[in-house]
């Protein structure tokens, strides 16, 4: 997995700049055009969200773990995957609606 870069003059985000946009619409740092999460971006989203808590779901059906341990195990992984998330942005120029 790669840091992404801009569409427009490929400038490559430091690992600080990609995760601001996990939270805000950003412009590239180096040329000032707006950026947008391509559809491919989105679907890394998806995936990497499913193949963290789908287990999470699972440990939780079938065992007998309290449910403070799992808000713990929950938020951890939140914060694990949050940290992961700006490695799979992919930046395009136009905005495309999600469905
Ligand atoms: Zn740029």
């Amino acid at each position: 997995m790669n840091l992404p870069s801009c569409w427009s003059c490929q400038y490559t985000y430091s690992y600080k700049q990609a995760y601001v946009c996990t939270f805000a619409k950003t412009k590239c740092p180096s040329c000032g055009e707006k950026q947008y999460q391509s559809k491919r971006s989105k679907l890394n989203f998806g995936l990497i969200f499913l193949m963290a808590f789908i287990p999470l779901f699972i440990v939780r059906t079938f065992t007998a773990i309290s449910f403070p341990a799992y808000i713990g195990m929950m938020l951890l992984l939140f914060f694990v995957v949050s940290f992961l998330l700006p490695f799979c942005y992919r930046f395009t120029e136009e905005q495309k609606s999600y469905f």
